[in-house]
């Protein structure tokens, strides 16, 4: 049946007994398996939600004065080009024709991210075209004898120290508040260089947002007899229940915290966001995302979210969120995992433990202490659920 309340501890223990699979955490790694084990599988799954609301980090929901879709977590965007990944989103929603493209202000000049021939014929003053921007960026990038140790090894050989800091420096300052040098390289790996016009974020052809956003998608996901979603519940309340129970758990809150923080504490950063309701306009910025690269700013972007969904028909007003980064307390929402070499290390002894855990699965991105984009949450769900979670209950 598919439960949708708060706190309801009496019929939790109904749901458990009648479940094969105790999931904890209803972002997409928890809610694929539970989706996946169902159709796929047969299995039965109960989901156990901290939160008031389903879909994780990803979720957002209709601004009530406005309509307008907002992500609560900051801009989701989906793309992918995994055929797996494809064929498990197509099963539930439809992505909208939005093409991410991202603006960067810095010493006040809008500039495209990420940096494209256009951004460095600007940032340079000068025309240029592929070939020559390739030699102008050959003869600016510093040689290293291997390869990139750190992001700022990575930044600087990629497009040189003058790019660099215009576009990279302030930010990952503002954004992680780390020496460049301390920053594993993968963190601006992800962004490409270009030497076309091509200014979009992402380049993969499947990308986009759910149509109705993606409180709606998880409402889909969710809707299954065989899944029963309980919100406001903190698995940690209910642990001797569900171990208890002998059941198999996959769990994709944070891993330090399974163990009671037994080997430290992971370090992660946390966004706020200052949301702002504008009444009397319909466009603020002009796009979604607008980044300020300047260290003088003290936020790190500005979401615009109605650019999000060229489809929808909203009226006046528009709402924006301004994101600033910090680092985060015991108490504040984990974001990114910073991963010092500190963290790796801690991180290792937590993998340690946590394969020697009986019947548990851990995953996600808190589970797995990783920076996940959604398709790669998604990509290792389907995964997890065939390789661990599947073989598990079979076993019981
Ligand atoms: P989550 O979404 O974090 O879900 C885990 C759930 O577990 C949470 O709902 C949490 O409340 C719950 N939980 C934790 N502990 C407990 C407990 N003890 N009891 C009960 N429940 C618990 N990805 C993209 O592909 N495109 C983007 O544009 C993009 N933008 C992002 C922007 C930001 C600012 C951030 C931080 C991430 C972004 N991501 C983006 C990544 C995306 O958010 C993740 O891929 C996705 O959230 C991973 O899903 P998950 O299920 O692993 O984790
Ligand atoms: N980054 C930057 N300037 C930008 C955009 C990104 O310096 O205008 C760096 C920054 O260190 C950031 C990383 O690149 O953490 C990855 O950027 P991405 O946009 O993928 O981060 P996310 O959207 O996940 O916050």
């Amino acid at each position: 049946m598919y439960v949708f309340k708060s706190r309801a501890h009496s019929e939790l223990s109904d749901a458990v007994a009648s479940s094969d699979v105790i999931i904890v955490g209803a972002g997409f790694f928890g809610s694929v398996i539970a989706d996946v084990a169902s159709r796929k599988f047969g299995l039965t799954s109960t989901i156990i939600e901290s939160r008031p609301h389903i879909g994780g980090n990803a979720y957002s929901y209709a601004e009530p004065s406005t309509g307008i879709e907002v992500h609560k977590y900051g801009s989701h965007l989906f793309h992918t080009s995994n055929e797996r990944v494809i064929s498990w989103v197509s099963s539930f929603v439809e992505l909208n024709d939005y093409v991410h493209r991202v603006f960067t202000t810095h010493k006040n000049q809008v500039f495209s991210m990420p940096v494209n021939l256009h951004t460095m014929s600007q940032f340079f003053g000068s025309s240029l075209n592929p070939a020559s921007a390739r030699e102008l960026i050959e003869s600016k990038r510093a040689r290293l004898s291997g390869r990139a140790q750190n992001l700022y090894e990575k930044g600087i050989s990629s497009i040189g120290p003058e790019l660099f800091e215009a576009f990279f420096g302030g930010y990952t300052a503002k954004q992680w508040q780390q020496d460049p040098r301390d920053l594993p390289a993968e963190v601006i790996s992800r962004l490409p260089v270009r030497f076309s016009f091509d200014s979009r974020y992402f380049s993969e052809s499947f990308q986009g947002v759910p149509v109705g956003g993606y409180g709606e998608w998880f409402e889909r996901i969710l809707d299954n007899p065989q899944i029963s979603t309980f919100l406001d519940l903190d698995f940690f309340d209910v642990r001797r229940l569900i171990s208890d129970s002998g059941k198999t758990v996959v769990y994709s809150g944070p891993i330090d915290r399974y163990f009671d923080y037994s080997e430290g504490r992971l370090g992660w950063r946390t966004v706020d966001f200052e949301w702002e309701t504008l009444e009397s306009t319909n466009d603020y910025q002009g796009c979604s995302v607008m980044n300020f690269a300047d260290r003088d700013v003290a936020h790190t972007r500005i979401h615009e979210f109605r650019h999000l969904h060229p489809e929808a028909d909203y009226g006046e007003g528009t709402v924006i969120a301004r994101e600033y980064s910090r680092q985060a307390q015991n108490s504040d929402e984990p974001y990114y995992p910073i991963n010092t070499n500190d963290d790796r290390q801690m991180l290792a002894r937590y993998r340690e433990r946590a394969a020697n855990e009986d019947r548990v699965v851990f995953g996600g991105r808190l589970g797995s202490y990783q920076y996940l984009d959604m398709h790669m949450a998604i990509a290792s769900a389907l995964n997890t659920l065939e390789t661990e979670v599947v073989p598990l209950v079979k076993q019981s």
